[in-house]
């Protein structure tokens, strides 16, 4: 799907075509954005009554910070709570879990996820209750339909079967099953000893031809192993009409890499989705690079602040992404600071007609940058996302990571050097590293030393969701 071949009536017309999206007749997505609203800031005050009484966490601030509670009505009046940091939460993860007294049938615990480590912290639970659980359980079937999903289709889960519950895997299970598609989940990543349980990459691709697959879930760049792999192989990948390329961030180039190793299949969707923890699944696109559809506007709240007033910003502008729940009964965030840079807009989509809330493309071609990985080389501001754009089609490159370090590192006045390290596959060194060179040279104006290394030594898959694009050893 690309912007063009999408207009509102399609995607109107799609939905009234398959039964288990006609019958929902009250997805927030297709009210106009008024009542929307209206329904948000009914929620908002509902969820406020709930954290003001039962949220260890949110009690002792609002009493601390002098947070009237009801005196927020409006989305507006929002910033009248003080936002809500990572290490606040990676600190005590448990005092933001409600503890609903006495308790509704539906207020049981049922799941815990964790959260992706971070260079802050450890992963963190998060806990959903039964009501999130059917929650989510619709905002995946929603999710499901902006991204042209049918009960006809066959999903291959290709997520890690972690040894922490992760939402890319179980979030895969929940939209084939509300969908009612044929599902395979193939158990990827690395053993724990003792536990003789996961699969290959050839064994997922095996998988992949056998059932037909016509959509693939997982990591942009587990995706595009998978795919590069099976080209060798010969595998018949023709059934796949869509990826789900969710949680790294998958630029136009590497779109067009992985289709070119689906032999050039030009009309395979690359859905390049922003998945957190905090919001249980992925905001997807409905075409591609059209803006990254937040599936449960009645769930979640988006927010994008100055990184420096932390006051919101603008449609459009860049800024910290934050994330408020309006209608959650197990952990509860408010104003939370996710800790990536995005832009947002409101109001309906321009392709497809839909309400809410959509991340757009402001930076390269991608939707969100981790706020982190922003960095300064020597006095030079160094966009993650352009070098990433750089390198998304070059061949030969298996994995790359970029390092900052000091020249002298036991001098911290030493002047920075860039380094990137990198794994290659058929093809000769030395030609790779002069194009790599040339490459970050444009993208960056700074002139990067090569070291080759193998591939798990940067990114090993089974142990993370997200490669660590970049090292700041300073
Ligand atoms: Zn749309």
């Amino acid at each position: 799907m690309r912007i063009g071949e999408i207009t509102p009536r399609k995607a109107r017309d799609f939905v009234a075509s398959w039964p288990v999206y006609a019958r929902d007749r009250g997805s927030p997505l297709w009210m106009n954005p008024g009542e929307l609203k209206t329904l948000q800031e009914s929620n908002l005050r509902g969820q406020l009554e709930l954290v003001a009484a039962f949220s260890p966490y949110y009690r002792e601030v609002f009493r601390r910070e002098k947070v009237a509670v009801g005196e927020i009505h409006t989305l507006q009046d929002l910033e009248r709570i003080p936002v809500t940091s990572k290490e606040s939460y990676l600190d005590n993860p448990i005092s933001f879990l409600l503890v609903v007294d006495p308790p509704d049938p539906l207020d049981v615990t049922y799941e815990i996820t964790y959260t992706s480590g971070t260079t802050t912290g450890a992963p963190a639970p998060f806990f959903n209750t039964a009501y999130d659980m059917f929650n989510i359980s619709l905002q995946l079937r929603r999710m499901a339909e902006i991204s042209w999903m049918t009960p006809e289709d066959t999903v291959v889960n290709l997520f890690p079967y972690g040894s922490l519950p992760h939402i890319g895997f179980y979030r895969t299970i929940h939209f084939a099953s509300t969908v009612g598609m044929k599902l395979v989940n193939a158990l990827v990543g690395k053993d724990a000893p003792g536990f003789a349980l996961h699969r290959s990459v050839d064994e997922a691709l095996g998988l992949v031809e056998l059932h037909g697959a016509s959509i693939l879930a997982g990591t942009g760049r587990y995706e595009r192993r998978l795919i590069m792999r099976g080209e060798q192989l010969g595998t018949d990948l023709s059934p796949v009409r869509t990826l789900m390329a969710l949680g790294d961030t998958v630029p136009e180039g590497m779109r067009d890499e992985m289709r070119g190793h689906l032999h050039g299949a030009a009309d395979v969707f690359v859905n390049n989705g922003y998945i957190l923890t905090e919001c249980q699944g992925p905001f997807v696109e409905c075409c591609e690079f059209g803006g990254n559809h937040n599936p449960a506007p009645n769930i979640y709240h988006i927010e994008i602040l100055d990184p420096d007033t932390l006051r919101p910003l603008p449609d459009g502008e860049v800024g910290l992404l934050a994330v408020t729940h309006i209608d959650r009964r197990g952990t509860v965030l408010l104003r939370y600071v996710v800790g990536d840079l995005a832009a947002r807009e409101g109001g309906t989509c321009p392709y497809c007609g839909r309400s809410g809330d959509r991340l757009v493309v402001r930076m390269g071609s991608t939707y969100a940058v981790r706020a982190e990985e922003v960095i300064r080389v020597g006095g030079k501001l160094v966009n993650p996302e352009a070098v990433r754009n750089q390198l998304a089609g070059v061949s030969g490159m298996v994995e790359y990571q970029l390092v900052v370090e000091k020249e002298d590192p036991r001098n911290a006045f030493s002047p920075d050097r860039l380094i990137i390290r990198m794994s290659v596959a058929g093809r000769m060194r030395q030609d790779l590293e002069e194009e790599v060179i040339g490459r970050v040279c444009e993208a960056t104006g700074i002139r990067p030393k090569v070291e080759f290394v193998q591939s798990p030594e940067i990114y090993d898959p089974t142990l993370a969701l997200k490669a660590t694009r970049f090292l700041d050893k300073r």
